[in-house]
């Protein structure tokens, strides 16, 4: 753990740019099928922080849906390019959860898990490393 680790990152076109202060408290894969359609790929990776260490510049859209937890999932996205950026869950207050796809430099960012295995495609192959969920992770996780 370190407080100092800066991580950036922005959309495609730039308008919306963020900086984060230290570490994610939890990354995951996630595969579900609102993800794909979301992201257009098929699975996304997320990284969770606080609210506190996360700063962002920029003007936001997001598209919200009720997941299959009965939770409400949020997907906040570049208005201009449509580049998606950053995740909120009702079940998750005071926590964001970024798009590692968008971040510039990624490199010490560690997926833990894989969630939704269960709409995983076939040849979507994740490391045998990330322990695996058919569905949410436990509570706490
Ligand atoms: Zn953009
Ligand atoms: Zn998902």
């Amino acid at each position: 753990m370190s407080e100092t680790t800066k991580t950036t990152g922005s959309c495609l076109c730039g308008d919306v740019t963020y900086e984060i202060t230290g570490d994610p408290v939890f990354t995951a894969h996630c595969c579900c099928t609102d993800c794909q359609k979301a992201s257009g790929a098929d699975h996304i990776t997320l990284a969770f922080y606080k609210d506190i260490q996360v700063n962002i510049s920029g003007v936001l859209a997001e598209y919200s849906v009720i997941a299959d937890s009965g939770n409400t999932n949020t997907r906040i996205f570049c208005p201009r390019c449509g580049g998606r950026l950053f995740g909120r869950n009702s079940v998750r207050e005071g926590t964001i959860g970024v798009q590692v796809g968008s971040m510039d430099n990624p490199q010490n960012i560690k997926p833990a898990v894989v969630v939704y295995t269960k709409d995983k495609r076939e040849w979507d192959v994740l490391s045998d490393e990330v322990t695996a969920f058919e569905a949410s992770p436990p509570p706490g996780g």
